[in-house]
């Protein structure tokens, strides 16, 4: 077959970073996106050392150092007390990549310098996928087709490729939604919230802050608390949200958590959804990737992290045959990532993560994905921290 028609459904992080990582073994692909232009929403992102070390590997490591904040640590706080229930030093040599702090649009941007742009076609929603003597014809909502031989469903959480593999179905939501908002921290009036990710536990919900800017010029906070679920519907994954309900929700938590809300002008709430993981990802010359293949909840914050991971494997995984048959590429991807991301999946939704304990987590942030042994399973916890 020789060089592959590539397509790739989505172009938000697990999109644009597979599309970059094939760059980096000589293959071309075309990204197709439904939205039709990119917009800056409101929200941070932390990019983990194990995902860094893919993003170093395709170049934008320097362009995210430059924005970027770096916390000292993942800091553990009781919500009401303040008492440090864990602190996790994040040192770069501790897992061989910094662990950055971001706009989401910043990511996004060095992403996107990482494909070129004519490569990406704006505007363009895959409704179906149709088998025609061997090749795959692609077919979007503008009335246009597309053929090609292979293809990367990375258009996330409700993807519609995934659905043409698997049929219809819902994620799952279990009656949570994350406030979420960035703003200057100059609204805090002096206070600074410290050098590293914090995350404060109450009984029945939680906030997550840190700075988003390398001179600490701006702030975010992400949240998870219980929402009545008649709240959602498809239409609303994500909506404005009140700062006055956000308030109430968090008016028993630490100072330092409310002295955060009061200065915050407005903000998002989203819904919290995950997916068990999925019989299988590939079939027939179509792939997912990402929030597609294993959709989790925010709360170890590696839903972007193992779709960059995912893409360096993929990527890999095709070079090895070099092209000429993505299906069993696919297929030796699958086996790979799987066992990991849906362990990450299961501890993702206990919501246990850095709670408590000393447990190892280098299985996490030490993984490469430019160098693990693409014929075992990539490194998953061990059973026993889904309870940790
Ligand atoms: C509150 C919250 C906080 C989070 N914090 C973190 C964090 O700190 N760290 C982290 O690693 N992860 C975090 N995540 C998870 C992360 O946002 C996702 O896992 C990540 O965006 C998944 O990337 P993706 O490319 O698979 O999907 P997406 O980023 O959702 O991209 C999918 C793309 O596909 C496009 N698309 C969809 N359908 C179609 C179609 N039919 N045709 C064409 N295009 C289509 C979409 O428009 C979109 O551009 C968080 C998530 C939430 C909800």
């Amino acid at each position: 077959m020789g060089q592959p028609r590539i397509a790739i459904i989505g172009a938000g992080m697990g999109g644009l970073a597979v599309a970059a990582t094939l760059r980096r073994f000589g293959f071309a692909s075309e990204i197709f996106e439904q939205a039709e232009r990119f917009g800056r929403v409101g929200a941070g992102i932390q990019m983990m050392p194990n995902s860094m070390k893919v993003l170093r590997g395709i170049g934008v490591e320097a362009l995210l150092r430059e924005r970027a904040f770096q916390p000292v640590s993942h800091l553990n706080r009781d919500a009401y007390s303040g008492e440090v229930m864990r602190e996790l030093p994040m040192p770069e040599e501790a897992y061989g990549a910094p662990y950055l702090c971001m706009h989401r649009a910043d990511l996004h941007d060095a992403l996107l310098a990482a494909v070129p742009r004519e490569s990406i076609h704006l505007g363009r929603k895959l409704l179906g996928i149709d088998r025609r003597r061997g090749t795959l014809v692609l077919r979007f909502a503008d009335g246009t087709s597309a053929e090609t031989d292979a293809v990367i469903g990375a258009d996330g959480l409700h993807s519609k490729v995934r659905e043409i593999l698997l049929g219809p179905d819902q994620p799952v939501h279990k009656g949570r939604i994350a406030y979420r908002a960035v703003f200057r921290a100059e609204r805090l009036g002096g206070f600074d919230i410290g050098p590293s990710r914090t995350k404060w536990w109450g009984r029945d919900r939680h906030i997550v802050i840190y700075y988003t800017a390398r001179d600490r010029s701006e702030l975010y906070f992400v949240t998870s608390v219980p929402e009545p679920a008649e709240w959602l519907t498809p239409e609303s994954w994500s909506a404005k949200g009140e700062v006055r309900d956000l308030r109430e929700a968090y008016a028993d938590f630490h100072r330092d958590v409310r002295t955060v809300l009061d200065a915050c002008p407005d903000c998002h709430k989203w819904a919290i959804l995950e997916r068990e993981p999925l019989p299988r990802w590939s079939e027939d010359g179509i792939v997912l990737l990402g929030d597609a293949a294993h959709p989790m909840t925010p709360y170890m914050a590696q839903g972007a992290a193992t779709s960059i991971e995912d893409a360096a494997i993929l990527a890999r995984c095709l070079a090895e045959t070099k092209g000429e048959d993505p299906q069993a590429a696919f297929r030796r991807y699958e086996a790979h990532r799987k066992p990991r991301t849906s362990r990450i999946q299961a501890i993702s939704s206990a919501n246990t993560w850095m709670k408590g304990g000393t447990y190892d987590t280098s299985w996490l942030y030490g993984y490469d994905a430019w160098n693990a042994d693409l014929d075992a399973p990539a490194s998953a916890a061990g059973e026993d921290l889904v309870a940790a």
